[in-house]
């Protein structure tokens, strides 16, 4: 019998646990799908899934999975871009969702105790009963769980008032490698040593699965103000944003992008827009729109019809409710390459990175769909695709090329190749010039120490 087998074996007998291949099969991949180029080289031939109800499962689990040296694959909602959630080998994933209680909700304390498989959305609808909110809206918010938020150190559209979940995190309670429980305090402030709670925070279920979050949590503000400015071109609207920033004027969200009605030559210049949201007490929310529409309308920004931003606002989650509809398909994007990219720099860089990134793409026939800035004037982002044309081969090759530039530009900037998207499958070869060597041999040093037998999510986050 295989060690795989003895595994399910002994597991079967106390949890439940699914190897029916039909149902398996929407375990095999997450969202790092074969439009963006990613193509699977790994052979998978057996898959168990358990789906655990309390962290005792998980610790049961665990240690079997380390007893029989077969790997385990912490999931969520699936809906990660990296491939973080996939299974490289023969595997038995956990399946978090089961683990969705609301445990402590504290209104004086400002915090929410929460096992890790509840979404955002729904740990969102209960605090809400308490007059409270996460800070956290990220565009798969009725499909991400908090585990895989924080596997992934995800930032949303509030981000740019409550940072990105990084921030949010007070205490984990986390299942090592080995089966022991690691129970880190509920503060925010502590000198005592590294953090081992910001540790766990972003390693993408390779250092062991959180099973519970303490977060920080937020009173539902009185008001919310949303404007949308449209500027000539890219700088000058950047270069307005930048005085927010400047001045510490920080919005609770903060949106700007390039208008482009179809794809586009990268190379050009097009109208931007911001998106700018204050939320809180009324009277303060009041004076810093204010200053703010004085601060957009003086660097030459238009205001936008309020129509065009509420539109823009309510249906900022659209996108993923129509990826998780549609991924199953055949039909999304068979005919083009897309991809996208999601790098911070410093925001005195953030221009010449743009230049940089559009010769790139231009070099490789390549059109942008998005391009623009998130939450601060630090984070860029850019979407772009290739049709596919008469010699696949070729496209897929440039395609590939230009991500692996656009990368190296970033981080010979000084910059960081992504900021709330992970590194999973697609960007690990990338993490040596990321982290540096030494860096490199620390990270890979704290996973050998915590996982000795290599069980926990392998082939991820770290080069193979
Ligand atoms: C259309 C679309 C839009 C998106 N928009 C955003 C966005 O606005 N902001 C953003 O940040 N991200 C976004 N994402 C990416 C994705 O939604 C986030 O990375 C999200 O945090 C993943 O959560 P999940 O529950 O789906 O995790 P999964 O995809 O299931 O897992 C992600 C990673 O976390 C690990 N993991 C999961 N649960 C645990 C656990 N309990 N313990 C330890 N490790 C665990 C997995 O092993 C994997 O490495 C988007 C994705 C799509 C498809």
């Amino acid at each position: 019998m295989s060690s795989f087998d003895k595994a399910v074996k002994e597991l079967s007998a106390n949890i439940r646990l699914l190897s029916d291949d039909d149902v398996l099969r929407k375990y095999r991949s997450d969202a790092l799908r074969e439009f963006r180029g990613f193509r699977r080289t790994f052979n998978v031939a057996r898959l168990a899934v358990v789906f655990p109800k309390d962290a005792y499962e998980v610790v049961h689990v665990v240690k079997t999975a380390n007893k029989f040296r077969v790997p385990v694959v912490p999931v969520g909602g699936l809906t990660g871009l990296m491939g973080g959630a996939m299974p490289v080998t023969d595997c038995i994933i956990v399946d978090m969702k089961p683990m969705n209680r609301v445990l402590h909700v504290s209104e004086e304390d400002r915090l929410v105790s929460c096992e890790a498989g509840i979404t955002i959305d729904e740990l969102d609808k209960r605090l809400a009963a308490h007059g409270l909110m996460t800070g956290h809206d990220p565009w798969t918010r009725k499909y991400a769980t908090v585990g895989g938020c924080i596997a992934a150190n995800g930032m949303g559209y509030t981000a740019a008032g409550y940072g990105s979940i990084r921030r949010q995190v007070l205490g984990l309670e986390v299942v090592l490698p080995t089966g022991e429980v690691l129970r880190t305090r509920d503060v925010e402030d502590s000198s005592t040593g590294p953090s081992l709670t910001q540790l766990f925070i972003g390693s993408e279920g390779t250092l062991g699965i959180i099973t519970k979050a303490t977060m920080r949590v937020y009173p539902l503000p009185e008001k919310r103000t949303l404007a949308g400015y449209r500027f000539e071109g890219f700088e000058k609207g950047f270069r307005a944003l930048l005085k927010f920033y400047t001045m510490n004027l920080i919005p609770s969200a903060l949106e700007y992008g390039e208008v482009f009605d179809a794809p586009s030559d990268p190379e050009q210049d097009y109208e931007s827009e911001l998106f700018v949201m204050f939320e809180g007490m009324e009277e303060v929310v009041d004076v810093k729109t204010k200053i703010a529409d004085v601060l957009c309308r003086g660097s030459g920004g238009e205001r936008v019809d309020e129509s065009r931003v509420m539109d823009f606002w309510q249906h900022r989650h659209d996108i993923a409710d129509f990826y998780v509809e549609n991924v199953g398909r055949n039909g999304l994007w068979h005919d083009v390459f897309f991809d996208f990219i999601h790098v911070s720099l410093p925001a005195t860089k953030v221009l010449d990175y743009r230049r940089l990134s559009a010769q790139v793409l231009k070099k490789h026939q390549l059109l942008v769909v998005d391009r623009g800035i998130w939450k601060q004037p630090e984070n860029f982002s850019i979407a772009y695709l290739r049709q596919k044309g008469l010699q696949p081969r070729k496209d897929l090759s440039e395609f590939l090329t230009a991500f692996d530039e656009l990368v190296e530009s970033v981080q010979g900037l000084g910059g960081s190749m992504e900021y709330c998207h992970g590194v999973g499958i697609k960007m690990a070869k990338h993490m040596s010039k990321e982290l540096g060597q030494a860096g490199l041999e620390v990270l890979r040093r704290i996973k050998s120490a915590l996982d000795p037998n290599n069980i926990m999510n392998p082939g991820k986050l770290l080069p193979v």
